[in-house]
């Protein structure tokens, strides 16, 4: 799996907890209505990257009295998350989307090769 849908996995186990809290049932009793395991329960909840199916998040959505939309990560939560890159010779730091360093990281496992950028400030290479 990727880093983003390890992610996506991630937050959508966040809203399950969230959800549970506010009727406020254990995982226990969340078990119980779902018929899953407690612990298939507790890892979607925790950082363990549990997968599920759409099947199993729907059927989540249902015991929880609500609907799978309301449980997936809203999409501006993944536009607004960005990656630092710095550079190693001056101070120089920056923030980019995502977006992009999604974009580089797909050009690097193509071509095997380290991206590099110039530096803005001190225009030595930045590898990357
Ligand atoms: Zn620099």
């Amino acid at each position: 799996m990727s880093m983003e849908e390890l992610e996506l996995y991630n937050e959508i186990g966040k809203n399950i907890k969230k959800r549970r809290k506010e009727l406020g049932i254990t995982q226990e009793e969340l078990a119980k209505l779902t018929n899953y395991s407690l612990s298939f329960i507790a890892n979607i909840e925790s950082i363990t990257y549990q997968s599920f199916s759409i099947a199993a998040l729907n059927h989540i959505a249902k015991a929880l009295n609500t609907n799978m939309i309301s449980l997936l990560p809203k999409v501006s939560n993944l536009e607004n998350q960005r990656k630092n890159l710095k550079c190693e010779y001056c101070d120089y730091e920056t923030e980019i989307p995502i977006e992009l360093s999604e974009f580089i990281k797909s050009i690097k496992e193509i071509t095997h090769k380290k991206v590099r950028l110039t530096c803005p400030t001190c225009h030595k290479r930045i590898i990357i």
